[in-house]
């Protein structure tokens, strides 16, 4: 079988390290193994409008944000599709056919709707659109036919509704659409990264991000400012590493090789978190490890960004082309799809010349 991995990001403010963690490194490790046949990376506008309909120019400006992230990670469009979401008019059709497939019961039990419904405080005035949009959804999951599709930890739900539509309408229809696996990041750190408030997630509706492409101070700031364990108030108490965001910052982005470089007098992480247990280790130190460590994780990606930033024109005619190649491909899944249902009316000779013969019987 054919392997083919879709996932996207929604273009509602410029990329942060939890996508990077949760999703995008990953991505970039895959494309480059070679080991898939097709790679789409979706810019999933249409799905940011659900809740910012009366914002379409935060929409509209983010496009081109996020398609740098993509490009500074390493994302390249050579070997993955990169396109806007809503330049796939199948995706559309796609979706008004499985809505038929789904209860109204079913997307309210939604873990993840039912948490973004409250954080964003719809309450009584929930959008269909954004209740639907694990609908939409498996569409784009399902029109590339996708079986693999690495994303953050919050996305499980979505991908346990796409299966269940694939289900239904092979069962249904008859079998034409592709059962996706989800691939979840190794690390449980990655999986769900706090923002730097330690509260929730990470994520750009709740302002507690350090961004791909922030600049090095802005950076160091926000690693001071983060949360640690309030009950380890001097130097000699034991620490927790519970909830303790800095160690799982840590968790999620050191490498073996950045303790010589920047923390010589410890071997490795477990040795670091051991003495912060024990007691006699400082916040601040560890603060300015995890520092050393972002600004070297990120200092690359930000230089790559400002040299994409300087042929805007480009990012735009590639992404232009990864729409028309990502519409392609849709068109054929919808095409199926259609031949399924029996809604595929003119191309179907044999219903045409049984018809002819039951008028004229
Ligand atoms: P919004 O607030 O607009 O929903 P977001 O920050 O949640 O934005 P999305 O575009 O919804 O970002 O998510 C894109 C991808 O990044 C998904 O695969 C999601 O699982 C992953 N992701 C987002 N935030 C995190 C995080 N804090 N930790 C790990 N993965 C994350
Ligand atoms: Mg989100």
């Amino acid at each position: 079988m054919r392997k083919v991995m879709l996932t996207g990001d929604r273009p509602t403010g410029k990329l942060h390290v939890g996508h990077y963690v949760g999703s995008l490194r990953r991505r970039v490790e895959l494309q480059n193994t070679g080991d898939f046949d097709d790679i789409f990376i979706m810019i999933a506008d249409a799905q940011a409008l659900t809740d910012n309909a009366d914002n379409p120019e935060k929409v509209r400006q983010n496009i081109i944000e996020v398609a740098l992230d993509y490009l500074a990670c390493g994302l390249d469009p050579k070997k993955s599709t990169l396109f806007i979401q809503s330049q796939i008019p199948q995706l559309c059709e796609l979706s008004f056919y499985y809505m038929n497939l789904v209860t109204v019961s079913r997307l309210q039990r939604n873990p993840t709707v039912k948490a973004e419904i409250q954080m964003r405080n719809f309450e009584a005035s929930i959008p269909v659109g954004f209740f639907t949009y694990p609908i939409s959804q498996a569409a784009d999951i399902t029109a590339f036919k996708a079986t693999t599709v690495p994303v953050g930890e919050d996305q499980m739900p979505m991908l346990e509704q796409t299966r269940e539509i694939v289900h239904k309408f092979n069962s249904v229809y008859g079998e034409t659409l592709v059962d996706p696996k989800i691939l979840l990041p190794e690390n449980q750190a990655c999986m769900r990264l706090p923002g730097i408030d330690g509260k929730a997630k990470m994520s750009k509706s709740l302002n507690n991000c350090i961004y791909l492409s922030e600049e090095p101070e802005e950076i160091k700031k926000k690693v001071f400012s983060m949360f640690t364990d309030p009950t380890h108030i001097r130097i000699e108490d034991p620490g927790k590493l519970e909830g303790n965001t800095v160690f799982t910052y840590l968790d999620a982005f050191c490498r073996p090789e950045y303790f010589p470089e920047f923390l010589p007098e410890y071997k490795d992480l477990d040795e670091l978190k051991e003495h912060y247990q024990r007691g006699g280790l400082g916040d601040m130190k560890v603060k300015r490890f995890l520092n050393n460590v972002l600004q070297a994780e990120l200092e690359p990606i930000r230089n790559r960004r400002k040299e994409f930033q300087k042929d805007i024109p480009a990012v735009y005619e590639m992404l232009r082309e990864g729409s028309e190649k990502a519409e392609a491909v849709a068109a054929e899944t919808l095409k199926d799809v259609k031949a399924a249902m029996k809604i595929n009316y003119f191309d179907d000779e044999e219903l045409i010349k049984g018809q002819s013969k039951k008028f004229s019987d």
